[in-house]
């Protein structure tokens, strides 16, 4: 007899339900608690798993297993490569091992839930117990409903009642303890499992050599190192959170949203952690860098309530059905100048390269991009938010459709249509004195003073045309009014 814990993107020992809650099964029972993960091509594919992340994943998995085995416990990982045999294959290693309880966190996307509602049905067909627990978001999507009884599609709102629910059930916030360790007799009765071995990238998610370098010294992986990581930046710099972050130039954000999407980290310890270091317990209360900061972490779980609650948002449709009418310029010029940071915008081009070099990128500038991208070039949206999923680090369904949904203004509680951010005030005033734009358009690097926001024009050119900047694909009066005019067009509005 054995219990077993399917990891997904919960990659920790620490504050993880559903892991705590099969090591009590366990105990209980007597039996060992086995841990599982299932890497699936297929899926990568399907969810446009950037290989970066498909690489911090497996580097992380390496953590898992060392963290693991100091308990004892083994984790088993096994390559399916059709993500329709995930469950069957899944019942097979269940009947293998002879377990007789699963348990797993639920995952809101509709394929996830689909092949859990799958999985559990033929569980129970075959006499093993399953048990899929909320563990990813602080408040479950489905706890918070407005006074008259829907679901709520604006932020602030929403968030009023996340803080009020938190302060009146004290007890989500408590943090689930890490594992036991497993009976002696574990390591002889799971010897083969013990040497599962990580497997390398599949073939549609390898990185050069160089790459795989790269993102290794830029993200350690672990949640040792998620802890860390948090502490420092508790220590250090969320105090002036609310002041710095906003300024590119500056690491004055966490850099923890690799760690929330692995899973190596939870939001609840994270919370925590904020909440300990304030002079109040309130969640909205005391210093405002640490409120700021978790209304941050609040907006996470919001955008996964919104794909609980509507999840025709996973099927390609924008959230506001009115804005499914648009006219969309389909330019692969400009589609392709956004993407290797060329449109001769400076603030957008530093903030792409900084994504194709690092895996991520500044909120502000992931804001300042998607706006551009929709309402500059009025490309449609949906490749843009493609393009983020395959290249970030971070990459997170929920988020990254509800920033670009923001962004372009078809998502929930979005910038209204006709506010279009103008990159150069955007780039005035948060990267003022140019140091990320000189730090990642290396073309730019000996332009001076104010001419770094739009080297043509102040500059007269002379610099970045000899280092081989390019001009702008679009000037900013036309695409505005252009742009106003299509969503207007759209929106059937005069
Ligand atoms: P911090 O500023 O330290 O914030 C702490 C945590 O709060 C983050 O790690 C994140 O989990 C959460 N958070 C902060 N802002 C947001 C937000 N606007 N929406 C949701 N959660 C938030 N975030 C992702 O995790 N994955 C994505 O794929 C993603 N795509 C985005 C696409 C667009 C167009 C936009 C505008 C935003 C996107 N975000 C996404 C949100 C945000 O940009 C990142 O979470 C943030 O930049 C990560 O850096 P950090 O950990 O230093 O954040």
């Amino acid at each position: 007899d054995a219990v077993v814990h399917w990891f997904k993107c919960d990659l920790r020992t620490k504050d993880n339900k559903s892991l705590h809650l099969a090591s009590e099964k366990a105990k209980e029972k007597g039996v060992p608690l086995i841990g599982m993960y299932i890497v699936s091509p297929q899926d990568f594919e399907a969810h446009l798993t950037a290989p970066v992340r498909v690489d911090f994943i497996l580097r992380t998995l390496e953590v898992l297993k060392e963290d693991l085995a100091k308990l004892d416990i083994p984790l088993y990982v096994e390559t399916v490569e059709k993500r329709k045999a995930i469950p069957g294959r899944i019942l097979e290693l269940l009947k293998e091992w002879g377990a007789s309880h699963l348990f797993a966190n639920v995952e809101y996307e509709v394929d996830e839930l689909r092949r859990e509602a799958k999985l559990v049905r033929s569980c129970l067909e075959n006499g093993i117990a399953m048990d899929v627990v909320p563990d990813t978001c602080v408040v479950s999507p489905g706890e918070l409903t407005s006074g008259s009884g829907r679901q709520y599609s604006v932020y602030s709102p929403w968030y009023r009642a996340w803080v009020a629910y938190i302060h009146q059930n004290a007890t989500v916030l408590d943090l689930f303890d890490a594992p036991s360790k497993n009976p002696g007799s574990a390591r002889e009765q799971c010897a083969k499992l013990f040497e599962s071995k990580i497997p390398s990238a599949p073939e549609n998610k390898k990185l050069t050599g160089e790459e795989k370098k790269r993102f290794k010294s830029m993200w350690p992986p672990g949640e040792q190192e998620a802890h860390e990581r948090l502490k420092k930046f508790c220590d250090e710099r969320i105090g002036g959170y609310q002041d710095h972050r906003n300024f590119p130039a500056e690491a004055a954000t966490s850099s923890l949203s690799v760690h929330f999407k692995s899973g190596t980290l939870s939001a609840r310890t994270a919370i925590c952690a904020a909440r300990g270091h304030n002079t109040t317990k309130k969640l909205d209360g005391g210093k405002q860098g640490i409120q700021t900061w978790i209304s941050e972490v609040a907006w996470r779980d919001f955008y996964k309530h919104v794909m609980a609650h509507w999840p025709y948002v996973c099927m390609n449709k924008p959230f506001k059905p009115e804005y499914t009418n648009i006219e969309w310029e389909y330019n692969d010029e400009h589609f392709k100048a956004w993407c290797e940071g060329c449109t001769g915008y400076p603030i957008v081009d530093a903030a792409m390269r900084q994504l194709n070099h690092s895996g991520w990128m500044h909120n502000r500038c992931r804001m300042i991009v998607a706006s551009f991208l929709a309402k500059h070039l009025l490309i449609d949206w949906r490749m843009g938010e493609r393009y983020f999923m395959e290249h970030l680090i971070d990459g997170d369904f929920a988020s990254n459709n509800g920033g670009w949904g923001f962004s372009a203004s078809t998502g929930v509680d979005p910038q209204p249509y006709f506010r279009i951010f103008n990159p150069l005030l955007q780039s005035e005033k948060f990267d003022n004195d140019g140091e990320y734009i000189r730090k990642w358009i290396p073309e730019l690097k000996g332009i001076e003073g104010k001419a770094i926001h739009e080297p043509y024009e102040r500059g007269k050119g002379k610099g970045a045309k000899k280092a081989g900047y390019p001009e702008r694909i679009v000037e900013h009066k036309a695409s505005r009014d252009r742009c106003l005019a299509r969503y207007k067009e759209g929106l059937g509005r005069d």
